[in-house]
This record gives structure tokens, C-alpha cells and sequence, in this order.
């Protein structure tokens, strides 16, 4: 399914084995893993993420990355270039400023792999795990911010939201405005 000229795609998949030229990750202000998303791509990635990280860490963000910021890494062992690593909002009951730092979490993660000069993105649903951001609520905010993005900028050229499950596919599809006609 894909919107904006083919430029927006979302499908299932996992992204530790996605070939794009930048992943997000779902890290948490540690930088140091966890579980799911996290857990996930620095097994399969390898320690040299995990060795980038813990320098930032040390260097830039010595108490913590603070949510919606985000950074970059090189990808070890994944088939992508870069890993863009970036913290999203635990849902609160939606009055502690969950969708602005979402929203935050998803432009910041843009930025980082336009300056990288990404020409494909491929973002996990972020928050929507561990985290309990409602991923109807979730869509919304994605849209809004990836739209206005592809309006804008020629980079990234296109970007996929990858979901690991097929109910949490069709959850954001029943969120999103009508896809292109194929
Ligand atoms: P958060 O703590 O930000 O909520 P999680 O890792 O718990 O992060 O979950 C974020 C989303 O990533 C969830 O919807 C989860 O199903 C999904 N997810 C978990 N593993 C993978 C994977 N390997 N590829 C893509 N998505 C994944």
C-alpha cells in the first residue's frame, strides 16, 4: 500500500533484515538496548552498533538521549547503512505531551538520514510496542509528519513503515487517508 506517488509504502516485515539505506530504531534513552524493536536489531547488527552508541552515550548524552531526539550509528552487521536511533514518548493517557514528542521522534529521525543524504527509510512503529502509544492515534501523527516531509524535500525519496504484524498493519491502514490508486 502506498501513498504520496509510491513515495510513503507501509507493509509488514522485520526490520533487522530490510534493505534500505537507513533503519530507525526504537531505542530508549539508555542507548545501550532493550527489548523488542531494540533488542532485536542489535542482535542482529552486531556489537559495533552497540559500541557507537555507548560512545554517544558517553560523549554527547551522558544522561540519557532525551525522547524525541535522535541519533545516528553505523549498521554493523544489517543489510542497511546507517541505524538512526531515537526515543519515543511512553503513553501517559495522551495529556503528557505523547503526540508532540512522537511527532518529534519521527521528524528528528528524517533529519539525521537527510544529512546522511538516505535515499530510503525505513521506520518500526515506534512507541506503539513496550511503550503503549495507541497505534490508531500513532497513525495519525506518522501521517502528518511524513507528509509534510515528502511535500517539502526530494530526501529521503521514499520511506517505509514496516510493521511486524499484519493486525498492526491493518490497525494504522484504518488511520490513514486513501492510499494511491495502483
Ligand atoms: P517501543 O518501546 O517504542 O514501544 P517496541 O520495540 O516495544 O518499542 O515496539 C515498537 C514496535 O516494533 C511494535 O509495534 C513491535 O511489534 C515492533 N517490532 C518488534 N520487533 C520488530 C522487528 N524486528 N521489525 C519491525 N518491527 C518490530
Amino acid at each position: 500500500m502506498t501513498w504520496l506517488n509510491g513515495r510513503l509504502e507501509a507493509l509488514t516485515g522485520d526490520i533487522t533484515t530490510f534493505h534500505a539505506d537507513a533503519i530507525v530504531n526504537a531505542a530508549n534513552s539508555t542507548l545501550l538496548g532493550g527489548g523488542g524493536v531494540d533488542g532485536a536489531i542489535h542482535r542482529a547488527g552486531g556489537p559495533d552498533i552497540m559500541a557507537e552508541c555507548r560512545k554517544i552515550r558517553n560523549i554527547s548524552y551522558p544522561r540519557g538521549l532525551p525522547t524525541g531526539e535522535a541519533v545516528i550509528t553505523g549498521a554493523g552487521r544489517l543489510p542497511c547503512k546507517y541505524v538512526i536511533h531515537t526515543v519515543g514518548p511512553v503513553w501517559k493517557g495522551g495529556m503528557r505531551g505523547e503526540e508532540s514528542l512522537l511527532a518529534a521522534a519521527y521528524r528528528n529521525a528524517l533529519e539525521k538520514a537527510a544529512e546522511v543524504g538516505a535515499h530510503t527509510l525505513a521506520y518500526p512503529a515506534i512507541s506503539t510496542g513496550v511503550y503503549g502509544y495507541p497505534a490508531d492515534k500513532a497513525a495519525k501523527v506518522v501521517w502528518k509528519v511524513l507528509s509534510a516531509r515528502l511535500h517539502h524535500h526530494n530526501l529521503p525519496e521514499k520511506i517505509y513503515l514496516l510493521f511486524y504484524s499484519v493486525n498492526n498493519l491493518s490497525t494504522f491502514l484504518d488511520n490513514m487517508p486513501q492510499p494511491d490508486v495502483t
